[in-house]
């Protein structure tokens, strides 16, 4: 069964929006940003990733350790 722990960011097979695994063919569309894939997988997620990029982006960006300011 899965756990019921916080769902994580793992690779450039998830949405970037709602974590759900995207086959190759079930993509809506990938893009590169910063040097990563990114996965959005119907429309909906691509307006939630459009109106709020931030949010989505520090899903899967490592954590900064020389700045405090994030
Ligand atoms: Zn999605």
């Amino acid at each position: 069964m899965p756990s019921s722990a916080e769902e994580q960011f793992t690779g450039d097979s998830q949405c970037i929006v709602c974590l759900k695994e995207v086959r190759d063919g079930d993509a809506l569309c990938r893009f590169t940003f910063e040097e990563r894939t990114l996965t959005l997988c119907c429309p909906l997620c691509m307006e939630a990733f459009k109106a709020t990029p931030k949010t989505y982006l520090g899903r899967m960006l490592p954590p900064r350790t020389d700045a405090t300011s994030f």
